[in-house]
C-alpha cells in the first residue's frame, strides 16, 4: 500500500456540532436518490439540497423537485435541447461554493465526468456508484489527492469496511473480506441457469435496488466490481480483498487485522443506513433503521465462493490486474450485456462470456485519461452489441 487512505483519515473532524451541510445529488430520481432524499426531509438540521440532478425522466425529476422547492432541478439530457449546455449546468450546480458535499448515485459511467469534476472543486463527494472508481480509480485517487477531497462510501460493503477501519492504522489491515449474499440464483442448479427470465432474475432475495445491480447481483458480477471500487478505495492490493457468500446480508463485511482480529459492521439489509453514515459523517444520525435482531434471525451463515457458479469474480480481478483501461472496458461491457439481457435480446448465462470476451479482446490502454476511458468505454459497448452472446462478428482492436 502506497499512500494513506484517504477515506478512513478524515482531514479534520469539522466543527464539533454537526452543521447544515448542503449536497448537490447526482442520480435523483433513482433508487439511492429517493432515499437520499428521505434522508434530507427526515434531517432538515443537517441536511439540505442545493441541486437535484438526473438523466432523462423530467416527469420524476419534477416529483422530486416539487419536495424540495429550494433546490435546483437539473437533466443531464434533456433532449431537443444542447447536450453541452446542460452538462455545463450541471457542473456549475456541483461546483457552487454553496455545496458541502456531492452525492453521486447515477446510473454507471454517466456520473464519471461530472464526479471528476466535483474532486477538482475540491467537493468531498458520497459515492454510491461504483462505476466511477472500476472505471477511473487511478485518475479519481489522483484527483483526490490533488485537491484534498475525500470520498465516503455509500455501498453497504465499502461503508462496512471504512467504519472497521476508523481509529485503525493503515499496516494492521491483513485483508478485506466483503460479504455477498449469492443473489436469487445461489442454490438454483446449475444446468437450469440456461433458463433464467427476468423476472426470476430481478428477484432479489434480501436487497431492493435497481434493475441493473439487481441483475449484477444475479451474475456476481457486482461483487467483482465491488472488489476493484475496494481496491481503489482503500487502497488494498487485489491479492488482499476475498469474498464470502453470507445469504442473510446482515454482515455487510469484515476487515482481518494482522493480530488476528475480524472487525465487522452489522445492519438490517437497508441503503439508508449507509446513506446516513456517508452523509452525516462522523456524526451518526439517530434512528435510522432498526438494529438487527441477532436472537430472532438465530444464525448468520457464511461459505466459500462457488467459482463456477459465479465466474464474474474471476474475471473481474482478471481485469482489475490488468489495469489501466482493462477495468472500464468489463464495466462498460457489463453495462452493455445486462441492458440487453434486460431487454430480452441476451440470455442470462450469457451476459458474464460477452463480458469476457471484450475484456479478453481489449488491448488496454495503461495511459488513463477521461478520454482513454470513455474511448474503451465506448469500444466496450460496441463490442458486446455487435458479438451474438459470446461469439463475435467484430474484430475491431480498442483504440490506442
Ligand atoms: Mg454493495
Amino acid at each position: 500500500m502506497t499512500h494513506v487512505p484517504s477515506a478512513f483519515q478524515p482531514k479534520e473532524m469539522r466543527s464539533p456540532r454537526p452543521s447544515l451541510r448542503r449536497l448537490a445529488l447526482l442520480g435523483a430520481t433513482g433508487s439511492i436518490g429517493r432515499q437520499v432524499c428521505d434522508l434530507v426531509e427526515r434531517h432538515p438540521e443537517r441536511f439540505a439540497l442545493h441541486a437535484l440532478i438526473a438523466g432523462t425522466d423530467a416527469a420524476a425529476l419534477e416529483a422530486v423537485a416539487r419536495r424540495h422547492p429550494e433546490a435546483h432541478a437539473l437533466l443531464a439530457n434533456p433532449g431537443g435541447t444542447d447536450a453541452g449546455r446542460a452538462a455545463r449546468a450541471i457542473e456549475e450546480a456541483i461546483c457552487d461554493p454553496d455545496v458541502d458535499m456531492v452525492v453521486v448515485a447515477a446510473a454507471g459511467a454517466a456520473a464519471l465526468a461530472p464526479t471528476l469534476s466535483a474532486l477538482d472543486a475540491g467537493k468531498d463527494i458520497a459515492l454510491a456508484t461504483k462505476e466511477v472508481l472500476v472505471m477511473a480509480g487511478e485518475l479519481v485517487r489522483d484527483r483526490m489527492r490533488r485537491h484534498g477531497s475525500q470520498i465516503f462510501p455509500i455501498d453497504s460493503e465499502h461503508s462496512a469496511i471504512w467504519q472497521c477501519l476508523w481509529g485503525e492504522k493503515e499496516r494492521a489491515i491483513r485483508r478485506l473480506i466483503l460479504t455477498g449474499s449469492g443473489g436469487p440464483f445461489l442454490r438454483r442448479p446449475l444446468e437450469t441457469l440456461e433458463t433464467v427470465t427476468i423476472a426470476e432474475a430481478l428477484a432479489h432475495p434480501r436487497w431492493k435496488m435497481g434493475p441493473k445491480i439487481t441483475i449484477d447481483s444475479a451474475t456476481m458480477m457486482n461483487k467483482g466490481l465491488e472488489v476493484i471500487e475496494a481496491h481503489f478505495l482503500f487502497d488494498v492490493p487485489y491479492a488482499d480483498i476475498d469474498v464470502i457468500v453470507h445469504p442473510e446480508s446482515v454482515v455487510h463485511s469484515m476487515v482481518e487485522f494482522v493480530d488476528g482480529s475480524v472487525k465487522a459492521q452489522l445492519g438490517v439489509p437497508d441503503m439508508h443506513l449507509p446513506i446516513s453514515v456517508a452523509l452525516g459523517f462522523p456524526e451518526r444520525l439517530e434512528g435510522i433503521t432498526p438494529a438487527p435482531d441477532l436472537a430472532a434471525l438465530g444464525r448468520l451463515t457464511f461459505e466459500a465462493l462457488d467459482m463456477v457458479r459465479y465466474p464474474a469474480l474471476a474475471l473481474a480481478r482478471e481485469a482489475g490486474q490488468r489495469g489501466g483501461t482493462a477495468p472500464a472496458v468489463l464495466n462498460a461491457a457489463n453495462e452493455e450485456a445486462v441492458a440487453l439481457f434486460l431487454k430480452g435480446q441476451r440470455r442470462f448465462v450469457e451476459i458474464v462470456p460477452s463480458v469476457r470476451e471484450a475484456v479478453e479482446r481489449a488491448e488496454p490502454n495503461q495511459e488513463l485519461t477521461l478520454e482513454t476511458v470513455i474511448a474503451a468505454d465506448h469500444w466496450a459497448r460496441a463490442q458486446v452489441r455487435t458479438s451474438a452472446g459470446g461469439s463475435s462478428r467484430v474484430r475491431s482492436k480498442l483504440p490506442a
